[in-house]
């Protein structure tokens, strides 16, 4: 899975909305720091819903 930098610790997963012509959903793998930044995060519009990792496991 597609993660923001090696060495950050995920914390949340990023679901984009599937592209036309795509089949599945494009899925990031989000730091702390970098969700704070919105860094890696490309367009608002293209997010579909945004879960924190801590749910997943729980
Ligand atoms: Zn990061």
């Amino acid at each position: 899975m597609n993660q923001c930098e090696d060495r950050h610790e995920p914390k949340y997963k990023i679901i984009y909305k599937p592209t036309i012509g795509q089949i599945y959903c494009h899925e990031w793998l989000v730091c702390e720091q970098c969700y704070e930044t919105k860094f890696h995060f490309g367009s608002e519009d293209m997010i579909k819903s945004i879960v924190p990792l801590s749910k997943i496991s729980a």
